[in-house]
Formats: C-alpha cells, sequence, structure tokens
C-alpha cells in the first residue's frame, strides 16, 4: 500500500486483515454449481419469494413494522423489545459502540466461539479479553465472574459456533447477576431454533442487562438476506436506535423477512429444523466411524465438529473433490479440529462417501 495511504489510516485499522469468512475463503476458486457448501452453517434449502417493487421509489422504515411485530411475537416479546438490524453482525456491531468507548473500554469474549464478536471490536480500537471454555466446552463460571468491572460487554454464543453446545441457563444467571449494573450480557442465539428448548429470551423480563441475537442466516434459510435481530429491554433498544443507520434494512428485506416470519413460514422452517436434525444425527454418527475422525462438542445446531490428526490432507481432499468445510484448528483447543454444516441428503451422503474413500486411501 501507498505510503501516504498508510499513514492517513488509522493505527488500529493498518493492524487489521479483512474477515476471513467461509465466503471469502473459496472466492475466486470459481463459482461451481456442482461445489457443495458445508462450510458457513447456511441452509441447504432455498425457498422462493415474490417481491412487490412499487415501493422502492421510497427510503424504507428503519424499523418496519411488518417485520418487528411478526418477529417480537415470534419470539413472544413486545415490540419494544425488538430491534431488527442487517444480520445479527451488525447487532454486534451496534452493542459494542454504544456501550464500549474506542482506546478505553474491552468485551469479554469465551473461545472457542465465533469470530465476530473480536473482530467487531477491533474494528472500533475496543479492547477484547478472553475466559476460555473449560475442556467439556462449558462455561468456566469462574474466569468469566473474573472479569467484572474490566469489561462492558459479555459475549456468550448459545448453542456456540463452532462447538455446538448450549450454555447451562443457571451458569447464564450467574453471569448476569454478577455483571448487572456494569456490563450488558450478551447471548447469542443465532442457532436456537436448532435447540429451541434452551432459549433464553424469557430472562428479558428479571435481566435488564441481557441483550439476546438472532437471526434468519441459519435456520431460516435466508443467509443472503442479512436479516438478524436484537432483543433486549425497551430502554437497550433506544440506546442502539441511536447508533443504527437511518435506513438498515432494505425494502425488499422487508418483504421477505415478513414472509418467512408468517405462520406459514414458521411452519416451514420448523419442518426444516427437524429434517436437518435427523440429517446431523445420522452424519455425526457415521462420521465417528469414520478413521481417526472423533467427533467433539455437541450437535446443538447445524454442524458438526470433529477432529482428524490428517485434517490438512482430509481437507485439501474434500476441496479437490468440491466439496467445502471449514477448518477449526487456529482456535484455542480446537487442535486438527474441522467443522462441517449439515446439508441435504444427499450432501451429507456425498461427504461421507468423500472421507471415506480418502482414510481407504490413506491406508493403503
Ligand atoms: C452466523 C452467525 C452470526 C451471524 O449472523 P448474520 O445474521 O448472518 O449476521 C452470528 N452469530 C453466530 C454465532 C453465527 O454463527
Amino acid at each position: 500500500m501507498s505510503n501516504w495511504l498508510t499513514e492517513l489510516t488509522v493505527d488500529y485499522v493498518n493492524e487489521l486483515k479483512p474477515y476471513e469468512s467461509a465466503r471469502r475463503l473459496f472466492a475466486g476458486s470459481g463459482a461451481d454449481a456442482e461445489q457443495v457448501w458445508m462450510n458457513a452453517n447456511e441452509s441447504p434449502f432455498a425457498e422462493e419469494y415474490g417481491i412487490d417493487a412499487s415501493v422502492f421509489n421510497r427510503y424504507p422504515d428503519c424499523q418496519p413494522d411488518t417485520v418487528i411485530s411478526a418477529y417480537s411475537s415470534y419470539a413472544g416479546l413486545n415490540a419494544e423489545q425488538t430491534l431488527v438490524t442487517r444480520g445479527a453482525d451488525e447487532g454486534i456491531e451496534l452493542t459494542i459502540r454504544a456501550f464500549c468507548e474506542p482506546g478505553k473500554d474491552s468485551i469479554l469474549i469465551c473461545p472457542p466461539t465465533y469470530g465476530m464478536y473480536a473482530i467487531s471490536a477491533q474494528t472500533f480500537n475496543v479492547g477484547v479479553e478472553s475466559a476460555t471454555l473449560n475442556a467439556d466446552f462449558s462455561l468456566n463460571l469462574s474466569d468469566v465472574l473474573s472479569k467484572v468491572g474490566q469489561v462492558k460487554v459479555v459475549f456468550i454464543c448459545s448453542p456456540n459456533n463452532p462447538t455446538g453446545t448450549s450454555v447451562k441457563r443457571e451458569d447464564i444467571v450467574n453471569v448476569l447477576d454478577a455483571y448487572k449494573g456494569t456490563a450488558i450480557v450478551v447471548v447469542d442465539e443465532a442457532y436456537i431454533e436448532f435447540d429451541i428448548s434452551n432459549s433464553q429470551a424469557d430472562l428479558l423480563a428479571q435481566h435488564s442487562n441481557l441483550v439476546i441475537l438472532r437471526t434468519l442466516s441459519k435456520a431460516f434459510g435466508l443467509a443472503g438476506l442479512r436479516c438478524g435481530f436484537t432483543l433486549a429491554s425497551a430502554e437497550i433498544i433506544t440506546t442502539l436506535l441511536k447508533v443504527i443507520a437511518p435506513y438498515p434494512i432494505p425494502a425488499p428485506v422487508a418483504q421477505i423477512a415478513s414472509v418467512a416470519l408468517s405462520n406459514e413460514g414458521l411452519e416451514k422452517t420448523k419442518g426444516l429444523v427437524a429434517l436437518l436434525k435427523n440429517e446431523l444425527d445420522d452424519l455425526r454418527e457415521a462420521l465417528s466411524q469414520l478413521g481417526d475422525i472423533e467427533c467433539i462438542g455437541d450437535i446443538n445446531a447445524n454442524f458438526v465438529l470433529f477432529r482428524s490428526q490428517q485434517k490438512q490432507a482430509l481437507m485439501d481432499y474434500l476441496v479437490a473433490n468440491k466439496v467445502l468445510i471449514r477448518d477449526q484448528s487456529k482456535q484455542v483447543n480446537l487442535q486438527h479440529c474441522l467443522r462441517a454444516s449439515v446439508g441435504s441428503k444427499e450432501q451429507n451422503k456425498k461427504l461421507i462417501e468423500l472421507i471415506t474413500a480418502f482414510f481407504a486411501q490413506e491406508a493403503k
């Protein structure tokens, strides 16, 4: 990069690298109809949606009523407790921007976990503290509580990406109580449809420092839509509305989200979630029979995490055969680990066949 531009750029931005999203990692490998994408926890199913272009000459509502009322009733909350955002990722960013002062404050993350909490913080020059999960991927409660007074926002992901484990409600309540009055506790429920009985949304009634993140990207099969939700007290939502863009939700996004959240849409999603959960059970069972593979964590979301000493050769073999999964081996305590999102029956079958062939060839 030119000298003058490096000098002009803010120091902490110079140090950043663009996020290695699953999509970016394979960009340029050529969009290929035969490729099977099992690397970004997307849904294998896409639905048809119509749009009404007659309103596109107008700016959209900041918070479209139809979407807010549909989602708040789905979540069992009031409209005032619901914010619609450009994906759950925007909810992460808004929470950090509203509650952390750049160059001064910090967030707390519990790795191995979703990468965007730390990345969002770094883009605003906000510090990142860690409380690594226990060996069984449960919350290390004493580590988390030892940071009271040192951080402004605590991120807990449940079900956690990439371990597929859910956090005990008792632990979340403990964290909420310990941080009451000094920090926001964000529970990221991006995968909650796959473990619906473990939602903490009802805790909003008693805990004023709780924020819950949701998305249409995973169970609803709408990752391309960029639509997520932040659930919190009316006071917190009002604060977040001060930092959100004036028109964050494009009109076609609001139209499609409303359809996905209609009774019919919700029923459809429920059916697909049940189907994917069955597939995931079978996928994990089949994987654990192969080569040196050890499945780890849990399958409360839409992916399986596994360890193989051959992970690099296995990854290369899958990529060469057009099946993409995600390397998680750089995360703390996830040496040699790969994550595969559950696909359709045919896709899962293809993955298992390829891994079987890989280990057969290795054995020769
Ligand atoms: C995928 C994911 C998100 C991001 O969701 P978007 O709505 O697509 O921005 C947030 N949190 C976790 C844990 C995720 O896995």
